[in-house]
């Protein structure tokens, strides 16, 4: 298949020659000829995919401008839940779009809302926004009512974030004829609730397997002590000549102490989380992205989204509360068709959370040891006894929760966590 064959204009054409892609991917392939059907469009693709040109590329040829008229109202609207994300997406529309004449216009927190009125003044054709941000312009009185084809990425991780409650808003306000494009990474009852909502007899694209990790990524475990779990990676880093590696952790504490702990290893490395000003993530990243560290820290929701070409490595430092997250982690490595390596750090404590992991996934991750980082077997009873009461509770929530839930699906392993994720709620 051929870009030109799915009905691609020559001008995008162009530019997606630019960038170097040769032939459409699975998700674009059945994405692109039904968004020129006028078709809503329920995706399951992770990041890695190509899903943004799945749905951006049609969304511009469908969406070229007609006038230079500042008083155009916003014809295409692009929802995603971080900053981060929505700022790789306005980059790769704006690169697809380049040979066309076609406003698009990002509106994110984090940036002020008048120079984001005036860019909206001149007339813009496509908006990618977060949730929130949009909600703040609608206010202050930007239309939505000649919104054609409305996107919602990453509608998973929005639900995760708490954005239900602004997409209902957001909702009503458009106009009762438009295309609507859902996509998620992964598949849940929630999502599949709010596809009800916004979809109109949708076509279901499956671009990779529920619940399954990209086939491109080599990934592996490495059994060590929780004290002892610093030094391994640096030495892992360090043994390997990793030149740009992406490591996760659960919070945003220990993403700063690691950091400490890799610079007194001479590491160069830098963090990306919550806490950090906006201008001093995408700052980091940058350096990242040109190498100059190469070891790039980072909390799960602060990485949502980045799109890092060719990045080779990633490492969980610590698994993430949510299992669907260690999805969206190593996503970030092994992407459009490349292979990518994913490492994880596992230690006594952590067992029963890489067992629910392999659940999601539907395989077992190889288990290995490193020479001299071998876990301290003589472990503390308590410490068993721990775990052994962890994994119990585990248990008995989950059959609490699938007797209030009758539908089988992956939806169980999103609600055995909802408790945790109420803690790790926009870190
Ligand atoms: P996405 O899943 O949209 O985040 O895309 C992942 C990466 O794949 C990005 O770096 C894209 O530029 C790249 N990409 C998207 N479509 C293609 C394609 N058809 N051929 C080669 N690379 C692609």
């Amino acid at each position: 298949m051929s870009f030109e064959k799915l009905g691609v204009m020559k001008q995008l054409l162009g530019a997606i020659n630019d960038l170097g892609y040769k032939n459409p991917t699975t998700v674009q392939t059945r994405a692109i000829p039904l968004v020129f059907a006028n078709s809503d469009i329920f995706a399951t693709a992770q990041t890695g995919t190509g899903k943004t040109a799945a749905f951006g590329l049609p969304m511009i040829q469908c969406l070229r401008s007609h006038s230079d008229n500042a008083d155009r109202e916003i014809r295409g609207l692009i929802l995603s839940p971080t900053r981060e994300l929505s700022i790789q997406i306005h980059e790769d529309l704006q690169n697809y779009a380049k040979y066309m004449k076609l406003s698009i216009a990002i509106l994110v927190g984090g940036k002020d809302i008048e120079s984001q009125q005036k860019i909206l003044k001149k007339g813009v054709d496509i908006v990618i926004a977060t949730p929130g941000r949009i909600l703040e312009h609608v206010e202050n009185g930007l239309s939505l009512k000649s919104i054609e084809i409305f996107v919602l990425d990453e509608a998973d991780r929005m639900l995760d974030m708490g954005f239900v409650k602004e997409i209902r808003k957001i909702h009503p306000i458009l106009p009762k004829r438009h295309q609507t494009l859902l996509f998620s990474a992964t598949y849940s009852d929630k999502v599949r609730k709010l596809s009800k909502l916004l979809l109109t007899k949708p076509a279901f694209i499956e671009a990779t397997k529920r619940n399954t990790t990209v086939d491109t990524i080599n990934q592996k475990i490495y059994l060590v002590d929780r004290e002892r779990k610093a030094e391994l990676l640096a030495y892992i880093i360090g043994s390997r000549n990793f030149r740009q590696v992406l490591v996760f952790t659960k919070t945003k504490a220990s993403a700063d102490e690691l950091i400490i702990e890799l610079k007194k290893d001479g590491l160069k490395c830098g963090v990306i989380h919550g806490d950090k000003t906006q201008a001093k993530r995408l700052k980091t990243l940058n350096e990242f992205k040109e190498g100059k560290i190469k070891v790039l820290v980072a909390t799960d929701i602060a990485s949502r989204g980045l799109d890092i070409e060719h990045l080779p490595y990633v490492i969980n430092y610590e698994l993430p509360s949510i299992p669907e997250d260690y999805i969206h982690r190593v996503g970030r490595t092994g992407r459009a068709g490349r292979n990518g390596e994913a490492i994880s750090l596992i230690d006594i404590y952590e067992k029963y959370d890489i067992k629910e992991v392999e659940n999601l996934i539907g395989i077992k991750i190889p288990q290995e040891t490193i020479e001299g980082f071998e876990p301290d077997p003589t472990i503390r009873r308590k410490d068993i006894e721990n775990i052994k009461l962890k994994s119990e509770h585990k248990k008995q929530e989950k059959k609490r929760v699938t007797k209030k839930a009758p539908k089988k699906t992956t939806a169980k392993s999103l609600k055995v966590t909802k408790k945790k994720r109420k803690t790790t709620k926009r870190d």
